[in-house]
């Protein structure tokens, strides 16, 4: 066992024993070697840098309490980076091959998956950048694509806090999220603006996103899916092209429904939020952010300061079946051996 403290950690970034790294080159991908080191030599004028073929995932391995390290739904985020891979012209990273490549990286990394009780995860971090060297705009021709792994701890140490969050609309910017289904890395580079403003002047540490059009309907918030519980009941989550499918979203979504609540994916409006019983933010990293209040210019809607019960319930079945505490009934868990 690796000297770490797993009570310790939180999100930061801590070097583990290896990354995984496949080269693509006249039209293939390559068999993928094991790296003890987090540099690489890449040419300044590579596509990534100037125009942004980069994407990414984000995945857990967890400790199960039986004992097993498995990964939770490795084929989705394979799917997933696909489609964003097919939207910025790079090339398709084989299904099978990428759920290979994370048993690998984590069954090498083995000693740095947290023990079952931490509540800590091995994240996992796939990402894929264009290497070519080019002046002119076109897809590069070669990439590479690396499998990182770091140990993170609970996010709640003791349960789940309600967080503030405010709507961007005053902040003059679209959302960052406007270029549809892909996890790319320039995404997150045009949210961090809003969110910087969000906290200094808002004083909330995460903002909402609204439809760039019309500033009536919900998107999502910077880095994660909104969802809620309506008054009577129901789990409502916004259908609309410019948000992330969230694997996160997707699960939860079946959960709820396995336990008997209603789902709706629909539009959902602005005018709504001040309706809404329980509202929370979700995501890999944290799984359930509930949220307390939204400020939206002058108005403030309120969800109460501690977490609802619906989503208690939700949150707890989603990371009972990753703690394989509660029946996988749905084949979600991969069992690194
Ligand atoms: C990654 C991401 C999410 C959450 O997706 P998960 O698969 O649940 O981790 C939500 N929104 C955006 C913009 C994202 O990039």
């Amino acid at each position: 066992m690796q000297k770490i403290e797993w009570d310790k950690l939180g999100f930061e970034f801590t070097p583990t024993k290896s990354n995984l790294r496949f080269t693509y080159k006249d039209g293939k991908w390559d068999d993928g070697e094991l790296y003890d080191t987090y540099d690489i030599t890449v040419s300044v004028v590579a596509n990534a840098f100037h125009y942004g073929q980069a994407i990414f995932e984000g995945l857990k391995a967890f400790t199960t309490c039986d004992g097993r390290v498995c990964i939770f739904r490795p084929e989705a985020n394979a799917a997933r980076i696909n489609s964003s891979a097919r939207h910025l012209l790079m090339p398709e990273f084989p299904e099978d091959k990428f759920v290979e490549a994370v048993k690998r990286v984590v069954a090498d990394n083995i000693d740095y998956v947290p023990p079952y009780g931490t509540g800590g995860s091995l994240y996992i971090r796939p990402v894929m950048f264009g290497i070519t060297p080019q002046i002119g705009v076109s897809p590069s021709k070669e990439y590479m694509m690396i499998f990182i792994v770091t140990p993170v701890g609970a996010y709640y140490k003791g349960g789940l806090t309600p967080v503030e969050a405010c709507i961007s609309v005053d902040f003059d910017r679209a959302a960052p999220h406007g270029t549809g289904h892909i996890k790319a890395a320039g995404n997150y580079a045009a949210g961090m603006l809003s969110t910087k403003i969000a906290k200094e002047q808002h004083h909330c540490p995460v903002a909402l996103f609204l439809d760039p059009a019309t500033h009536t309907m919900v998107d999502e918030f910077g880095t994660s899916n909104f969802l809620a519980i309506t008054k009577d009941g129901k789990y409502v989550t916004p259908d609309s092209k410019s948000v992330l499918p969230s694997i996160t979203n997707n699960s939860l979504m079946q959960v709820a429904e396995d336990l008997g609540i209603t789902v709706e994916r629909r539009p959902v409006m602005r005018a709504e939020l001040k309706d809404l019983a329980e509202v929370a933010a979700c995501g890999t990293a944290v799984v359930i952010t509930p949220v307390s209040r939204i400020y939206d210019g002058d108005q403030v809607y309120e969800y109460g300061d501690k977490v609802g019960a619906t989503m208690q319930k939700i949150y707890d079945t989603l990371t009972g079946i990753q703690k394989g505490v509660v029946p996988d009934t749905h084949n979600w868990l991969v069992e690194v051996k």
